[in-house]
C-alpha cells in the first residue's frame, strides 16, 4: 500500500477513541475520529475511507443504521465495536454482514490487528472468483457472503468460507497451512496445523455433498492446500 490507509473511526467515548487513534496510528494508520453519526456520514461523503470502526451505541443514530447508510454507498469494510451481548448477537447474528466485531472492553492492540487482517482481506480479494479464462464452478458473491458451487448456495462457516475465498483467489497456487491460518484468522493460533485441516475437512466433505466425483480442493502432504486449476463443467 503506497499512502496510509485511512481509518475511519465513529465512537462517542473520548477516552475510548483516543486508545483507539494512539494505536492505529502507531501501527501506521491514519486516523479520522468522528463522534456522532451525522458527522461520520458527512465525512464520509467528503473522503472515503479505507475502512470503518463503528461503535454500536452512537448518541444520534444506532451504529446498525449508519452501517446500511454507509453500505448503501458502497462495499466499505466495517468492524463493530460492540458493548452489550445484545449488540454482539445482533452482529454475529449478521444478516448485517459487518467485516468484524470486536466486544467492548477490548485491548486496542487487538482491534489493530483485525483492522490489518479484515484490509489485507478485502484488498486482496478480487471480485471475480477465478482468472479470465480459467473455468471454475464458483461463483463469489462478496457483499453476502456467499459462495455458490455448480449453482448451489455452499452453507459455510465464517472460517470455511475464508478459507475457500483465499483458495479461490488461485486456483493452483498451494497455500501453506500458516498462510491460511494468517490470512483466515483475525487470531492466528499459535499451533494452525490441525485448525486448518479440520475445516479443510469439513469444507470438503460440503463440496463433495454436491459433486462426490469432483476433487476441488488438493492435498499437498507436508505443504499445504490448492484449489483445482480446473474442474468439470458438469459434476
Ligand atoms: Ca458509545
Amino acid at each position: 500500500m503506497a499512502a496510509k490507509p485511512r481509518i475511519l473511526v465513529v465512537e462517542d467515548e473520548p477516552g475510548i477513541a483516543d486508545a483507539i487513534r494512539y494505536v492505529l496510528e502507531s501501527h501506521g494508520f491514519e486516523v479520522t475520529w468522528r463522534q456522532t453519526g451525522g458527522d461520520a456520514l458527512a465525512d464520509f461523503a467528503r473522503q472515503r475511507p479505507d475502512l470503518v470502526v463503528l461503535d454500536v451505541g452512537l448518541p444520534d443514530i444506532s451504529g446498525f443504521d449508519l452501517f446500511r447508510q454507509l453500505r448503501a454507498t458502497g462495499d466499505v469494510p466495517v468492524i463493530f465495536l460492540t458493548a452489550r451481548s445484545d449488540e454482539i448477537d445482533r452482529v454475529v447474528g449478521l444478516e448485517l454482514g459487518a467485516d468484524d466485531y470486536i466486544a467492548k472492553p477490548f485491548s486496542p492492540r487487538e482491534l489493530a490487528a483485525r483492522v490489518r487482517t479484515v484490509l489485507r482481506r478485502t484488498q486482496a480479494a478480487p471480485a471475480v472468483a477465478a482468472a479470465p479464462g480459467v473455468a471454475t464452478p464458483f461463483v463469489l458473491d462478496d457483499e453476502r457472503r456467499q459462495i455458490r458451487y455448480y449453482g448451489q448456495l455452499l452453507d459455510l462457516s465464517r472460517y470455511e468460507f475464508g478459507i475457500l475465498r483465499l483458495l479461490l483467489r488461485h486456483p493452483g497456487r498451494v497455500y501453506t497451512r500458516e498462510e491460511i491460518m494468517y490470512q483466515v484468522w483475525e487470531v492466528p493460533e499459535v499451533s494452525s496445523d490441525r485448525t486448518v485441516d479440520t475445516h479443510i475437512k469439513v469444507l470438503r466433505a460440503k463440496l463433495k455433498a454436491i459433486a462426490p466425483a469432483v476433487e476441488a480442493v488438493c492435498t499437498h502432504r507436508g505443504v499445504g492446500y490448492s484449489l483445482a486449476e480446473s474442474c468439470p463443467a458438469v459434476p
